[in-house]
């Protein structure tokens, strides 16, 4: 039998880290072993001298040469944190990221000033990451979270059903086609035209080609979620298009966008009509969500 402490050793030594580093394999490795095990990190900390059994120790093995080929450790576990809850994802859906989280504080620093019954739209929800975050913070807040791939909204729709309350639904389909229009008035029965008070969105922006996409956990996420034409900006000139078809005049659209594309994404969205635009950076100091109110 091996211990716990056997087992994080053999994890890291010698091995060469997809992430470059000794320090991050072995924090990956700890992860691991704790979903091995099915217990906390401070439980592998305090008792490493425990033994392993041995379908543990070789579930363990395995989820670590998956590691060790590059499958990204949210795909393997099943499992990422956002916001202040746990996800359910798959390679169906894209790994939500921590700078995505500005999306949802921008889009709450808006609604915080507001009052009454709010008509929200998530689109490309993917996981439901930002529906989900949005629907949690008020029980006033109406939100629909679209997609166009099944696969990804029966996720959301698993990981909505556990985490928020019945005022988060979702929607399949692209963008805001006219049909999708049509669901989303339908499902809050009202004329879809107007009604809307923010729409929210962390698109496809990666240009096909672009390197990045070679690289790390963006090689098995879905190329849906990941990469749009027009040097990443068609889904961006789509979505500000489209939007007027369901946005309020003095609502707000926000998105995220690569680091490059600030500019772009201003011109877009001044061009439709849209003033008040500002671009926020995340925590690494990158330009990546610009928001707009419709005028
Ligand atoms: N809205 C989801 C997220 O932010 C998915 C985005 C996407 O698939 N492009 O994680």
């Amino acid at each position: 039998m091996v211990t716990i402490a056997q087992a994080l050793a053999r994890a890291t030594s010698g091995a060469v880290s997809v992430d470059e580093t000794a320090v991050s394999l072995r924090f990956e490795a700890e992860l691991l072993l704790m979903n091995a095990l099915g217990c906390s990190r401070a439980s592998l900390l305090t008792w490493p001298e425990r033994e392993i059994s041995p379908s543990a120790h070789a579930s363990f093995e395995q989820a670590l040469s998956r590691r060790l080929a590059g499958e990204p450790i949210a795909y393997i576990l099943g499992t990422k944190e956002f916001w202040d809850f746990d996800l359910v994802v798959s390679p169906a859906v894209l790994i939500p990221r921590p700078e995505t989280e500005l999306l949802v504080e921008s889009a709450l620093e808006i609604m915080t000033h507001r009052e009454g019954i709010q008509h929200l739209l998530d689109l490309g929800t993917g996981s439901g990451a930002v529906a989900i975050a949005l629907a949690r913070a008020a029980e006033r807040l109406r939100v629909i979270g679209t997609d166009l791939s099944t696969d990804a909204l029966a996720l959301a729709r698993k990981n909505g059903t556990r985490l928020a309350g019945d005022n988060l639904g979702f929607l399949q389909g692209s963008w805001l086609s006219r049909e999708l229009c049509a669901a989303i008035g339908e499902y809050w029965q009202a004329d879809a035209a107007g009604l809307v008070d923010v729409i929210v969105s962390n698109p496809p922006y990666i240009a096909p080609g672009d390197p990045h996409l070679l690289h790390g956990d963006l090689v098995h996420e879905p190329a849906l979620a990941l990469s749009s034409d027009d040097a990443g900006l068609e889904a961006i000139k789509t979505i500000v298009i489209e939007s007027k078809r369901v946005l309020k005049r003095g609502g707000w659209l926000l998105f995220e966008h690569g680091f490059d594309q600030r500019d772009a994404v201003a011109g877009l969205l001044r061009a439709s009509g849209f003033d008040s635009i500002e671009c926020l950076r995340d925590i690494a100091g990158q330009d990546r969500v610009t928001r707009g109110r419709l005028s």
